[in-house]
């Protein structure tokens, strides 16, 4: 059943929501000395060359990341997206750094800002995507795991750090992953009341994401932080819309920070691309 491959879909708007979402939580945390311990349930292969023969089939990066690629001057005027974008160029080619390349797949994120005091768990499913991330040779001693994601992380608890910071990210294959993920959550944040975790889902015109967003308020959960970025009109797509993330427990500061980003990159990325960050459920 495992058929989803994040090389069609590698740098794509999704992704640079999801990282740049995620490259702004890690920098909240490394604000403080304090040990964090960070759970990546769904890795994928850590790496994309944008020549591959999968990621150009789509080509979807090029109404994603290289549009901020071929803008990053310009969109070095606000601080979140500077440090993303140099980022992003520390994963090029040495021998051809003004090209977009690569794009770096969550792992990369993580891996490459882990401190000495830090750990990092990876958990991949798919036996081929697991060996390309086997293969990866930027994971700074990152632990990684061929399996489930979600009992991974339930058994992983509780973390031996002070600080857990976990990113689920699905393919959503199935419907019943949204329910499985709300189920994993209620269950993680049981054990680890103080983690903060990132959890993505598609925007699609079905609105399945509703029941993933009604199970964790219904499930009793508070302070979750909701980013949504909208690429088009549900009505006028079949496909994925828009991308939305849930942060919970998210650090303060944060919404602003994400908020100024987003408000520079969104026309970027085309005329109906909107922004929107709240409260899903406040403190
Ligand atoms: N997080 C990655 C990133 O940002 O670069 C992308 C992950 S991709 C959306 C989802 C990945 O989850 C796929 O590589 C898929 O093989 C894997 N997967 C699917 N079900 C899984 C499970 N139950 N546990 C762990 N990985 C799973």
């Amino acid at each position: 059943m495992l058929s989803y491959q994040h090389a069609y879909h590698a740098g794509n708007f999704a992704d640079v929501h999801k990282h740049l979402t995620l490259y702004a939580v890690i920098d909240h945390l490394l604000r403080k000395s304090s040990p964090v311990t960070y759970i990546d349930t769904h890795a994928g292969r850590g790496h994309y060359p944008l020549d591959a023969e999968e990621t150009r089939r789509l080509g979807e990066y090029r109404d994603g990341a290289e549009r901020l690629w071929k803008e990053r001057r310009r969109l070095a005027d606000d601080p979140l997206l500077a440090d993303w974008l140099e980022g992003l160029a520390t994963a090029q080619n040495r021998q051809n750094p003004k090209t977009l390349g690569h794009y770096p797949g969550s792992p990369w994120w993580l891996a490459q800002r882990l401190r000495e005091q830090d750990a990092l768990q990876l958990f991949e499913l798919h036996p081929g995507e697991h060996d390309h991330l086997n293969r990866q040779g930027v994971l700074n001693g990152a632990r990684h795991v061929h399996g489930d994601g979600l009992s991974g992380l339930i058994e992983a608890l509780p973390v031996t750090t002070p600080r857990l910071c976990v990113l689920i990210d699905p393919s959503y294959e199935r419907k019943a992953e949204y329910g499985d993920v709300a189920d994993t959550l209620l269950k993680a944040m049981r054990k680890a009341r103080h983690a903060v975790v990132m959890v993505w889902y598609p925007l699609l015109p079905a609105g399945r994401h509703d029941a993933l967003l009604d199970a964790l308020k219904n499930g009793g959960l508070r302070k979750i932080w909701r980013s949504e970025l909208k690429v088009a009109s549900p009505r006028r797509e079949h496909g994925m819309y828009g991308s939305g993330m849930l942060v919970i427990n998210p650090p303060w500061g944060l919404d602003q920070r994400l908020a100024d980003a987003m408000a520079q990159l969104a026309p970027v990325l085309g005329d109906a691309c909107h922004y929107r960050g709240d409260w899903w459920v406040p403190e």
